[in-house]
């Protein structure tokens, strides 16, 4: 645990960029907790096992930032996944992270629709490329939230309407309304041809306060003091206006490491460096998971998907190709020329 003074950041402060990572903070004033999220090579390599266009990569990259910030906030063992599902030219992006920082992605939509709605509103081509907004994206649909923590455990999902020009406007809603903890957070992804993708998020949450409040029952309880709550209301509404002070072009800059940039945001309410988390790109498909899937089928759907005797399925996620023969389920040739995980 790192503590960065507010009088001498400039020595701790570390001055190379950080990259691939999830950092946690608290801000020492209010005891509120958040977290921070730089993704450059890791989001590059995961978009290039697909050939999305601009407007559909540049979502994935802001879905992909934002499960890895909601996925750090939860207490769990086991895959967080952060899933769209929707009527208009997206249908579906899904992102999902381990507790291990293992994420993968990926995105499902109409081709024909993108290229109506790239070409209707044309996107500058020099300088960082600015995405579409998600009304125009995904149109009606809902943002579900799983936690599966393995067979014994139970899942847990929740629900929320796509609302709104952003992904982070639904998420903030989702907190609000069903699990009552405020939630403010700013997410960016850029791309540029010379470096390719980027993304930043930060976020601050709230949880309920359980020193605040008549349960008399709490064997610490301390009594409830109204003008205790207001202070708590005036430290959250101070730290969100800061955390929404955050420029897009600093979440995502390559040169400004990430202890900088909450020094920026909260000099004054001190930060609280924690230990952070890598992230990196894996994968978790594999012969036996896809012999599964095909295993689930009749005789005669797999003699239906069959050619020439010989199934093929690419999975989604990382676009690794698995063939099997149609009547024994043996592999028959695992493409080398796929992209390796
Ligand atoms: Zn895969």
């Amino acid at each position: 645990m790192t503590r960065i003074a507010n009088d001498n950041a400039d020595a701790t402060a570390a001055k190379t960029p950080d990259d691939d990572i999830i950092q946690p903070f608290q801000l020492e004033a209010s005891g509120l907790r958040g977290r921070v999220v730089r993704i450059g090579a890791t989001l590059n390599d995961i978009l290039s096992s697909h050939d999305y266009p601009l407007p559909v990569a540049h979502l994935l990259a802001e879905t992909v930032a934002t499960s890895l910030l909601l996925s750090s906030m939860l207490k769990y063992e086991g895959i967080f996944t952060l899933q769209t599902s929707s009527e208009g030219p997206v249908r579906t992006i899904v992102a999902d992270v381990t507790t291990a920082g293992a994420i993968r992605a990926y995105a499902g939509y109409a081709q024909d629709l993108i290229k109506a709605m790239e070409a209707a509103e044309k996107r500058p081509t020099d300088g960082p490329y600015e995405g579409f907004d998600l009304r125009q994206m995904t149109g009606k649909g809902y943002l579900a939230f799983t936690v599966d923590q393995g067979a014994n455990t139970d899942r847990y999902q929740g629900i929320v309407a796509l609302t709104g020009d952003t992904l982070t406007g639904s998420v903030s809603h989702y907190f609000d309304q069903s699990e009552q903890i405020s939630t403010t957070l700013k997410v960016n992804a850029s791309y540029d041809a010379n470096s390719g993708w980027r993304a930043g998020a930060i976020m601050l949450q709230r949880m309920p306060d359980a020193s605040i409040g008549t349960d008399e029952t709490a064997k610490d309880a301390i009594p409830f003091r109204p003008e205790q709550a207001a202070e708590k209301e005036d430290e959250w509404n101070r730290s969100s206006i800061l955390l929404q002070s955050v420029t897009g072009d600093e979440l995502v800059s390559p040169t400004l490491h990430s202890h900088e940039l909450l020094m920026r945001l909260f000099h004054e309410e001190g930060v609280r460096i924690f230990t952070p988390q890598s992230v990196i790109k894996k994968c978790r498909c594999s012969p036996d998971r896809v012999r599964d899937v095909l295993g689930t089928l009749t005789p005669d759907d797999r003699e239906h998907a069959s050619v020439n005797g010989v199934i093929e399925m690419t999975c989604e996620f990382c676009s690794q190709t698995y063939r099997f023969n149609s009547d024994t389920m043996e592999t028959v040739v695992v493409d080398e020329t796929a992209k390796t995980h």
